[in-house]
């Protein structure tokens, strides 16, 4: 554990509208990826700590749940505007604590206001349905309601627009909601605490618990928990949507990926090799929406020749520098696990076409860096092409037709999304018909849906039903009442 400099920050939960001292004697440094510093400290919270999280909201439930639904929509619209009033400022603790480039981050807290903006359409959103006369004299009606206290687990990648997929829209619908933001990067957290109580949001609503492992494990086995959000790795997400469910749980868990971007032979040259460029190595390749795959069709040795060299003159730096496009990982040891793939990808029998690990100059002290990594002939049973390995490392694999590159993509265990660059037709209705990942560009590089659709990833990439997002989200947050009445 890195040294903690005297102006760090310890951490505090923040429970029933205050900032809280966790019950625990561990805490871990959270470190800017771009320099490997301690910026501050953050306490692993234990199951003391989601206890009383979850009694504040518990009683805090009883009356957000009665609180007429454009009184909570009107706390949504203030909400927004304070976060769109504090758009730089969150953009810039984003880079600081996760490292990606402040353009990156500048549009992720964007995404999250978005999520804001859905959320405040709750009165029209939770509306429920009816139906007159069923049988002579009997009408049926439909109403939504919220569920009681649920809970959000987030990654590192996204510290402001993952949480705000969850607890806004969870808020909206009239739920109270514990997060357990990632310890990497908990301190944008705080702020969209502090901000939702400018707003005007009464204690206990929404509460937040740092920590790590105890912290999940206290929600899973919480009996006043009544539905879990998760988004994170594969095995972590399989575990949490296991473990819930069998306590009875609403459950929905977003987990790993390994995207395709495919290049037929018609493709605007320019437009997949600059899509292609910033979808694998922005933010540093941690985007459960990165492409790590490309799958090029038919003679693709020219196409492959040019990424190469548009790839060499990416700049990799700190975030805060404009000119920058890869920036940090977000631990020296993501950088190991990574440069371990490279190893193995050599070891396959893959041909190592640019060798990020030759642009590391300096030591973990200098951040956690790794430069721009690409094997070509990679072929679908290589590890490298199987696993997510979450940094700037792009596989090239070989196709003769859409037919097989289709059935490459197809092969793979996760389904989170997948691109096309193409100009015809066909090829984009075969594509939509046959590809399985659960979101799907066309000459885009991060078909990522805003709120209003649901983010959904398929196969290995999603346990649950309904999704993040959209009309998912709203159907996740409320239970539905049937009433029959005879006049
Ligand atoms: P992670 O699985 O390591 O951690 C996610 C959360 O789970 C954190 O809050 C962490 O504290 C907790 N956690 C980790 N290990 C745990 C364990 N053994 N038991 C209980 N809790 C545990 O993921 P990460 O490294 O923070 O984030 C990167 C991953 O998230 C990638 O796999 C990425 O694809 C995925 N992701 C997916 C989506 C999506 O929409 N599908 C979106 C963003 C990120």
């Amino acid at each position: 554990m890195a040294t903690i400099d005297q102006d760090t920050r310890t951490l505090k939960n923040y429970i029933n509208g205050k900032w809280v001292d966790a019950n625990t004697e561990e805490y871990l440094d959270v470190t800017n990826p771009a320099t490997g510093k301690a910026i501050a400290s953050v306490p692993i919270s234990s199951s003391r700590d989601v206890d009383q999280a979850v009694e504040t909201a518990k009683k805090a439930y009883k009356s957000w749940s009665k609180t007429p639904v454009p009184k909570r929509a009107r706390i949504l619209f203030k909400y927004q505007q304070l976060l769109t009033d504090n758009h730089e400022q969150l953009a810039e603790l984003v880079t600081l604590e996760n490292g990606k480039s402040y353009k990156e981050a500048y549009g992720e807290v964007l995404r999250g206001i978005e999520c804001v903006e859905f959320a405040a359409g709750a009165p029209s959103l939770m509306m429920g349905e009816t139906l007159s006369t069923i049988a002579t004299d009997i009408d049926s009606q439909m109403f939504r309601f919220p569920l009681g206290v649920v809970t959000g687990i987030a990654p590192f990648n996204f510290p402001m627009m993952v949480p705000c997929w969850m607890f806004p829209l969870a808020i909206a619908c009239g739920n109270t909601f514990v997060l357990k933001p990632s310890e990497q990067t908990p301190m944008l957290a705080n702020k969209l605490a502090e901000l939702f109580t400018e707003a005007g949001l009464p204690e206990g609503v929404f509460n937040v618990v740092h920590g790590a492992h105890d912290v999940v494990n206290g929600f899973l086995g919480h009996e006043d928990i009544k539905a879990i959000s998760f988004v994170g790795s594969e095995p972590v997400a399989k575990y949490v949507y296991e473990q819930a469910a069998a306590n009875g749980k609403r459950v929905q868990a977003l987990a790993g990926a390994k995207n395709h971007h495919i290049v037929m032979p018609d493709a605007d040259e320019e437009v997949s090799i600059q899509n292609i460029i910033s979808s694998s190595f922005g933010s540093a390749g941690q985007r459960c929406m990165a492409c790590s795959a490309v799958v090029v069709v038919g003679d693709g040795d020219d196409f492959v020749q040019q990424l190469k060299e548009k790839v060499d003159e990416v700049k990799m730096g700190p975030g805060m520098d404009e000119s920058v496009l890869l920036t940090p990982v977000i631990r020296e040891a993501n950088c190991a696990n990574a440069m371990k793939y490279i190893e193995l990808g050599i070891e396959e029998g893959a041909t190592l076409i640019r060798d990020g690990r030759e642009d590391r100059n300096g030591e973990e002290e200098d951040g956690y860096f790794l430069g721009a990594t690409i094997f070509d002939h990679v072929t679908p049973s290589m590890s490298i092409a199987k696993d997510e390995i979450f940094a700037p490392v792009l596989s090239i694999l070989r196709a003769d037709n859409l037919d097989e590159a289709l059935e490459i993509i197809n092969k793979s265990r996760f389904g989170n999304s997948a691109t096309l660059y193409t100009r015809d037709a066909k090829a984009v209705r075969q594509f939509r018909e046959e590809a399985e990942p659960g979101m799907l560009g066309v000459n885009v590089g991060v078909p990522a849906p805003m709120a209003f659709f649901p983010f959904s990833g398929s196969k290995n990439s999603f346990f649950g039903d309904l999704h993040a997002n959209g009309k998912d989200g709203v159907q996740f947050y409320t239970r539905k009442k049937m009433i029959t009445s005879r006049f």
